[in-house]
């Protein structure tokens, strides 16, 4: 392999376009045949852009023959084409030089004709030792709308196409692990005006210079002069000769291959300049303000007071209604509404006009339907239900059937309130605090003295479930553990009183004796069959509980085993059995 680069072989589309008759679908069918999605000749092929639009703003029939003057240039461009051919390009950005690091910058530049629009992108890549590469990365062009707009437009429009293309560029490169310094040149200084002025230009210049500043930084651009900008020759167009030959395309302007102290300098903008980007200023432009809150009205209904404060951050009515109380007070400040606000106390009417406000924001997002219908007058079911209402303070009540009763006007209309919500969560705290921690029906009956919570039992229980102080005192102890499995000795299939436990009990009194005399029962149970043997004992001592344990053993047999709850009796009687058993008589 000699050279490692991109060309053109061009026979078999030459020969395609010289088949086609000279028409406008011809001209669309060549110029969608072309397929040059980096942009290498786009100075060739936007002439074939531009003579379409043309065809297309004349009126002329998809396959009437072309007329002299747009013949012409069909033939000249099929022609011209073949030139294509003697364009290389080299596929390599830049020679890796040996132990070299490098630097990299992305230089884009823009231009227009009052025909199209191009965009245009170098890699400029500058190693260790001052060698500088300069190559090609893509190009785009866009033919310039048909309705005509001014050149100052164009060239903004001209720098949104390179802004898009730079930032397209630059998002491929990250994946590649290059962020290279991105300079960005045009020849306007209009444009570069509107892009670097922050100002209510009108809404044309407003909308590009607003996605030009967030696609590019206002800092990259800079201006370059007319003759240095290589975007020039694909906004005009030029012969596929003279393209391969031009240095100025291929390796874009000469002042890239020289250091940064070489590079044109950003001119003081003449007061044409100037006066040229103040026609885009809006004559009265609006005024700037940043609000808390919605516009300005005469109530605090447009108060959106859940954008200003989050209510998930409060867990206490009241201090919530506190905290809504200050910040009102403060809204209402600003506004100059009042001035009269001397104490720093809140007073108990600022409270409740945060109530309002906030009950009123609840309703009009869980209830909007509801109250649509309320103020149309149309059927709703829970409006006919509950019998719904608004309130001078626009707020949606329940009419009960209470009316008659002597209870305060609140508890007759109560306050409509969503289930779900957390001031609801709020309002059923605050009124389970107020019945002292009393059940779920008390807790109700308070709520309803002022509000009526849909499904409103069902939410209370709910949430008094989770009442710290409640679950304390209602709390059951812990479980006891689960008992073990029972003995081997006392589940095993043997003759009764194989296994034998036994204790006294008593004492009881012999009554037919004077004076009357304790008695003891010492009490034999088999350990698997339960069976109980008693004997009564005149005293715990161990002699009586011997005596007893021989009249049980002759009745009942030896047990095997004994267990007792080692009493002292049975201790000694223990050990007077052990020496009966060790004595040389027994022996
Ligand atoms: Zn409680």
């Amino acid at each position: 392999m000699q050279t490692d680069e991109f060309y053109y072989d061009l026979q078999e589309m030459i020969e395609y376009a010289e088949s086609l008759p000279p028409t406008k679908r011809s001209v669309l069918k060549f110029a969608a045949k072309i397929f040059d999605p980096i942009g290498f000749v786009t100075p060739f092929t936007v002439i074939l852009k531009i003579l379409f639009q043309c065809l297309c703003t004349t009126n002329v029939n998809w396959d009437d023959p072309l007329e002299r003057e747009q013949l012409n240039r069909w033939k000249r461009l099929v022609k011209e084409f073949r030139t294509l051919n003697q364009v290389h390009v080299p596929r390599c950005y830049f020679q890796v030089r040996e132990n070299l690091s490098r630097t990299h910058q992305l230089h884009g530049f823009s231009d227009v004709s009052d025909k199209a629009l191009a965009a245009v992108v170098y890699l400029r890549t500058v190693h260790d030792n001052g060698d500088v590469d300069v190559s090609l990365v893509a190009s785009k062009t866009r033919v310039a709308p048909i309705k005509s707009q001014t050149t100052p437009r164009l060239e903004l429009m001209g720098a949104l196409l390179l802004a898009r293309l730079i930032k397209s560029i630059v998002c491929a490169l990250r994946s590649l692990k290059v962020s290279p310094e991105v300079i960005l040149w045009t020849d306007s200084f209009t444009t570069l005006c509107w892009i670097k002025n922050n100002r209510a230009w009108k809404s044309f210049i407003q909308s590009r210079v607003k996605e030009i500043r967030e696609l590019t930084s206002e800092y990259e651009w800079r201006h370059c002069p007319g003759e240095c900008n290589p975007a020039d020759l694909p906004s005009r167009g030029c012969t596929g000769g003279e393209l391969s030959e031009c240095d100025r395309w291929w390796k874009g302007p000469l002042f890239l291959s020289k250091p940064p102290e070489n590079w044109p300098v950003d001119p003081q903008p003449t007061r044409n300049d100037q006066a040229q980007a103040s026609l885009e200023l809006l004559k009265n432009p609006p005024l700037v303000t940043h609000s808390l809150s919605g516009p300005a009205r005469s109530t605090n209904s447009v108060i959106i007071i859940e954008k200003i404060i989050d209510i998930g951050r409060y867990s206490s009515k009241i201090k919530l209604l506190r905290i809504t109380a200050r910040v009102l007070r403060f809204i209402n400040r600003v506004r100059k509404k009042s001035f009269d606000l001397l104490s720093l106390k809140l007073t108990a009417d600022e409270v409740h006009e945060a109530e309002v406000l906030w009950i009123r924001r609840i309703q009009s997002s869980v209830f909007s339907e509801e109250m649509r219908c309320i103020r149309s007058g149309r059927f709703n079911v829970r409006v006919k239900q509950l019998g719904l209402f608004l309130d001078d303070d626009e707020i949606i009540r329940c009419e009960g059937r209470i009316s008659e009763s002597h209870v305060p006007d609140s508890a007759k209309q109560p306050i409509l309130l969503p289930p779900k919500h957390q001031f609801t969560e709020m309002v059923v705290r605050d009124c389970h605090n107020i019945v002292h921690h009393d059940g779920i029906r008390e807790t109700l009956n308070c709520i309803r003295g002022t509000y009526w919570i849909l499904r409103g039992r069902e939410t209370v229980k709910k949430i008094v479930r989770k009442c710290v102080s409640c679950r304390k005192f209602e709390g059951k102890p812990f479980a006891t553990p689960k008992d073990p499995p029972l003995a081997v000795s006392r589940v095993s299939d043997e003759p009764p009183f194989t296994n034998t436990g036994m204790d006294f009990a008593g004492p009881t009194y012999v009554s037919n004796t004077q004076p009357t005399q304790k008695a003891y029962i010492c009490l034999f149970t088999c350990a698997s069959t339960r069976a109980v043997h008693l004997e009564l004992v005149d005293s715990l001592s161990a002699p009586s509980f011997l005596q007893a344990f021989r009249r049980f053993s002759s009745r009942r047999g030896l047990p095997a085993r004994l267990l007792s709850d080692n009493a002292k009796t049975f201790k000694s009687a223990s050990k007077e059995v052990t020496k009966i058993l060790r004595s040389a008589e027994v022996r």
